[in-house]
């Protein structure tokens, strides 16, 4: 079974062809919203992978949170353990998006920000009873602590998604077995530069070592990810898949949801790793973030071609 700690984070996306003045009020072109947070991201491309996933998390007792908890249960995602906050709002997140694509963002955590190590400790039995957790860090980071620290004396596998960088604590590395930076987490984690395709596996192998880990996956986006598995001495380099992409949002997720999947039913990681490839190429042919990750069959037969 798969265990995810992590946010829920509702979207709502302004498109416009500039960004406002200070003061100004400036009528948008679009409008969207997306079910979100890497949390649940992460929860649904398990599930859809093919593991038993439970998550765990806070929404508020909102309309946000009903479409939350609807989405996840017609995935088959276990919601008992998510906690509904009385106060504060489900988390939420503003993107504008400008014609050229680029973007700003602000986002409000609500209550996401209020779970805490005590919370964690009420949800030990989903825990420690699961074959992997995976968390990320957009929850406070004495949670996430609490519930690696939990997992990992259990005898859990452990996965974290260190993003967002900003908040990492090399501390956490003992409480975890797999670190998933993307090229930008893994450069700001060593001042190294993933670019320079020669410096990958030394990144890699550099991690490991400084987090005492038991394998290092780096996730390439468009090129694809790299795998060092200390266990096995294994280090392999997958190539991306060639698919027609249409919104990378979630890429991320939808690898590491599909690792944790694969890991929990038994799968090395350098194979964990080509499986995780294939669902994040998926995901990206499909606009938004929970609901672009793919099922089983799709990635075994893009895995197969
Ligand atoms: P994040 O979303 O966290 O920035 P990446 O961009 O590295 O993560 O994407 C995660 C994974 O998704 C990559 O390792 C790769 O397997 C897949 N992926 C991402 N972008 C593409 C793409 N354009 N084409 C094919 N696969 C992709």
């Amino acid at each position: 079974d798969v265990c995810v700690l992590g946010s829920f984070m509702k979207d709502l996306v302004a498109s416009a062809e500039r960004r406002p003045l200070p003061g100004e009020t400036l009528h948008g072109t679009g409008f969207a919203e997306f079910l979100g947070g890497k949390g649940v991201n992460q929860a649904i491309a398990a599930a859809r992978m093919g593991a038993r996933t439970a998550i765990v998390g806070t929404i508020g007792d909102d309309r946000y949170g009903e479409e939350f908890l609807e989405l996840l249960k017609s995935d088959g995602v276990d919601t008992e353990w998510v906690l509904r906050h009385p106060d504060l709002g489900t988390g939420v997140g503003l993107p504008l998006v400008l014609p050229d694509g680029g973007n700003s963002i602000i986002i409000v955590s609500r209550a996401n920000s209020a779970i805490t190590p005590a919370d964690i400790e009420a949800a030990a039995e989903v825990l420690a009873a699961s074959g992997v957790l995976s968390v990320q860090l957009e929850l406070p980071v004495e949670a996430s602590r609490a519930a690696l620290e939990l997992a990992s004396a259990a005898g859990v596998t452990t996965i974290l998604t260190p993003a967002p960088v900003g908040t990492v604590d090399p501390s956490l590395g003992e409480f975890v077995d797999i670190l998933v930076p993307n090229e930008v987490e893994a450069a700001a984690l060593t001042g190294l530069d993933c670019d320079d395709e020669s410096e990958v596996p030394a990144i890699a192998r550099r991690l490991t070592s400084e987090w005492d880990l038991r394998g290092c996956v780096i996730t390439l986006g468009a090129r694809g990810a790299f795998v060092r598995d200390e266990l096995t001495g294994e280090e392999l380099r997958v190539p991306a898949h060639r698919v027609a992409t249409v919104d990378t949002v979630g890429a991320g997720d939808a690898f590491c949801g599909s690792l944790a999947a694969s890991l929990a039913a038994g799968a090395g990681l350098a194979d964990a790793v080509r499986l995780a490839n294939a669902a994040g190429a998926l995901s990206t042919t499909i606009h938004g973030a929970a609901v672009s990750a793919p099922d089983r069959p799709s990635a075994l037969r893009l895995l197969d071609a």
